[in-house]
């Protein structure tokens, strides 16, 4: 759009003007000319006729000129872009003619104008300088002018003429002058305003189309916009219904099994338990857990691990639809089992069992896994959702904890042990914490000799007044990673007290070493920093580790085993028999001593005898000595003996006793 400048609306309004005086001015003309006319032949006498007659004459030009003008006007400007100040500047000469020639009428007809005459002419001029101011009304001061040319001369005459009509007629004609030019002048003012407002109405009008043109095109892009967005929408709707059905399986979904993730198992499981609710039927849970699987990750990699845990949510598709299975986290595994009962769901969960313990061909791998699974029963053990996940966790536990093969329904007695054991560890923590653990030695006799051999180091704790085993508090301390900071608290108490036996200088102290502590990067350091405290020569010092715990991690164990040979120090295999290892692995392994388990001593007379044999024989085999334990009677101390035990460990000799009672049961020993 074309806004207009100040300049622009000058010029259209003097436009106006022009054309305004321009369509009028014709009949103005002729009025003049029949005004003029009539003077010169209406009043016609003999004087100055001739005069008057070339007057009329100069009238009859101007009016010419003035008529070729405004004809010009008609045929080339009209309704064009033309200058206006030049067109009115002419309309502007003309009138001024004009006025030049009325003007004279009086000056050279004055004093033989007869008094008609000079009225008439006077009312000729009075309507002349009427007309004219109205007609110039848009050209501010050429009225003003035309008036006081063709008033000014002819009322000065008449006023000094001393004549009375005449100058009442000069006086009046005077008053008009001024209240016609002031008119004029006001008329002028008002004619320039309203053409002015009209110009900028047209102005505003286009505007207004333009913005109404621009208003309809961009009503009509919206529209095309609108319709494309309808046509679009449909498909639109389309694709956001596959992409929420993707981000809703984003969100619910186990990315790597594609099993429920534990939100959406969670909300699963509300919806099956308030079902169930609904239907008065209880519900299983089944919380899975791999054994071994962490061992598959660590040596095999990520890549079979990830394999395994698809396999396994595949096999676990065997017994639950999309909607109850889930995993949880790792190797753990959720499962539903609406309307089961504790009889069905523990069968279900054994056939889980065996499907999971079906041998996995991962990545050319044969592998085994086996699973702990704990069951908890909705609502019978809870009502709420995240409890029944935790009973149902507490079982599979317990489970894994006692190494039962069969699944573990959860009960209250199954969470009273879970709690008394909770207690007992946070009591072992704090004794751990403020030292209240402390350490008993048994001897293990020689028999030749009858003389201590070694002083095995066995821990004792006190737990609200009651004496808590060790193979209670070692499996927790075990579980609950406190082993390491009580194990190197022994071997460095044990190998200190031994170090200050100024009765028994030459005899050693067995330290028992769990696997876990064994196969702890640090446990060399430790076992380095205990005889350099100590100052014990490290040949007194046997360590001795259970038999049942070879299976695992064997390569760690022979290079530990290999590591405290390399020091001196004796390694003993504690309560051998009882952990199924294979001749050839034992082979391989390093150590001095072998303890025959005290359940062979005890069932000497009911077959024990040949498994003691066989053992003597497999030590005479490795070149190592052999101790007996838990001997109680004089029997079996003889039969032991006579067979070839070369040391002997039990109750007959000593029960475990304080560091301080030892000297005291050396004396006893003596009398
Ligand atoms: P162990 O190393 O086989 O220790 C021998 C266990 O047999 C001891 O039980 C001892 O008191 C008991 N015993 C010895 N002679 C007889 C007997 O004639 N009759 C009977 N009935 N028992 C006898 P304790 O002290 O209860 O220790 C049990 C187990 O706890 C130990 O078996 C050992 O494996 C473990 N243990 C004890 N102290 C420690 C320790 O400081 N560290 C680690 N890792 N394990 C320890
Ligand atoms: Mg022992
Ligand atoms: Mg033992």
């Amino acid at each position: 759009m074309v806004i207009n400048t100040a300049q622009d609306n000058v010029t259209t309004i003097d436009r106006d003007s022009a054309q305004l005086i321009y369509k009028n001015i014709f009949g103005s003309m002729l009025g003049t000319l029949l005004a003029a006319s009539i003077l010169v032949f209406g009043f016609s006498s003999e004087q100055q006729y001739e005069s008057k007659l070339v007057w009329l004459g100069l009238s009859f030009i101007v009016i010419f000129v003035r008529s070729c003008d405004t004809f010009y006007w008609y045929q080339n400007l009209r309704g064009k872009e033309y200058n206006a100040k030049l067109a009115l500047q002419r309309i502007f000469a003309g009138y001024i003619m004009t006025a030049i020639i009325w003007s004279l009428y009086p000056i050279l007809f004055f004093e033989s104008l007869s008094e008609i005459e000079f009225a008439s002419l006077m009312a000729v001029l009075l309507a002349l300088a009427g007309g004219t101011t109205t007609l110039l009304s848009s050209f501010r001061y050429a009225s003003l002018i035309f008036i006081v040319t063709t008033l000014l001369p002819v009322c000065v005459m008449a006023l000094s003429s001393g004549i009375e009509n005449r100058f009442y007629l000069g006086m009046m004609g005077l008053i008009f002058a001024g209240v016609m030019s002031l008119a004029g002048l006001r008329a002028a003012r008002v004619t320039r305003e309203t053409m002015r407002l009209k110009v900028e109405n047209i102005d505003l009008i286009a505007k207004m189309r333009d913005e109404m043109s621009q208003i309809d095109e961009v009503h009509d892009e919206l529209s095309e916009a609108y319709s494309k967005l309808n046509e679009s929408n449909s498909s639109l709707e389309r694709e956001v219904e596959r992409r929420t059905e993707r981000i809703r399986q984003l969100s619910n979904l186990d990315p790597l099994t594609g099993l429920y993730n534990r939100a959406a198992f969670v909300q699963q499981l509300k919806l099956t338990a308030f079902n169930s609710t609904k239907r008065d039927h209880s519900l299983a849970l089944l919380f899975i857990d791999l054994n071994g699987f962490k061992n598959i990750n660590d040596t095999l990699g990520h890549k079979v691990g990830d394999a395994v845990l698809i396999e396994i949510a595949n096999r676990l598709g065997d017994f639950a639809n999309d909607y109850s299975a889930g995993r949880w986290g790792g190797d753990e595994f959720l499962m539903l089992l609406p309307y089961a009962q504790q009889e069905s769901a523990i069968s279900v969960a054994q056939a889980v069992q065996s499907r999971i313990a079906q041998p996995l061909d991962i990545m050319s791998n044969q592998l085994h896994l086996s699973a702990s699974i704990g069951i908890a029963m909705y609502p019978e053990h809870t009502k709420d959702e995240f409890e029944l996940i935790q009973l149902a966790d507490f079982a599979m536990f317990e489970q894994k904890r006692l190494h039962e093969t069969d699944p573990k329904m959860f009960s209250q007695d199954l969470y009273q042990n879970l709690k008394d054991l909770e207690d007992l560890r946070s009591g072992l923590q704090q004794a751990i914490a403020k030292k209240q653990l402390h350490l008993c030695y048994q001897p293990i006799m020689c028999f030749e000799t009858n003389k201590p051999w070694s002083y095995e180091a066995l821990l004792r704790w006190n737990f609200n007044g009651k004496p808590i085993g060790p193979d209670v508090f070692i499996p927790l301390a075990e579980q609950s990673g406190f082993i390491h900071e009580i194990g190197a608290w022994v071997l460095n108490r044990a190998c200190i007290d031994a170090s200050q036996w100024r009765h028994s200088q030459d005899a050693c102290v067995s330290v028992n070493v769990s696997i876990i502590q064994l196969l702890a990067d640090n446990f060399i350091g430790t076992l380095d920093k205990a005889i350099k405290t100590s100052g014990l020569a490290a040949e007194r010092l046997h360590v001795e580790i259970t038999e049942s715990m070879f299976a695992d991690n064997k390569a760690k164990v022979r290079a530990q085993l290999n590591a405290i040979k390399a020091r001196n120090v004796q390694v003993s295999i504690d309560d051998f028999g009882t952990g199924y290892s294979s001749l050839s692995q034992l082979q391989t392994l390093n150590f001095d001593t072998i303890k025959i388990d005290r359940s062979f001593v005890s069932n000497i007379s009911k077959g024990g005898e040949a498994i003691i044999r066989a053992t003597l024989f497999i030590a005479k085999e490795f070149g190592c000595k052999t101790v007996a334990e838990g001997i109680e009677n004089d029997y079996e101390a003889k039969v032991l003996s006579e067979m070839g035990v070369d040391y002997l460990q039990g109750f007959l000799f000593a029960k475990p006793m304080v560091n301080d009672d030892i000297s005291g049961w050396l004396d006893s020993l003596e009398k």
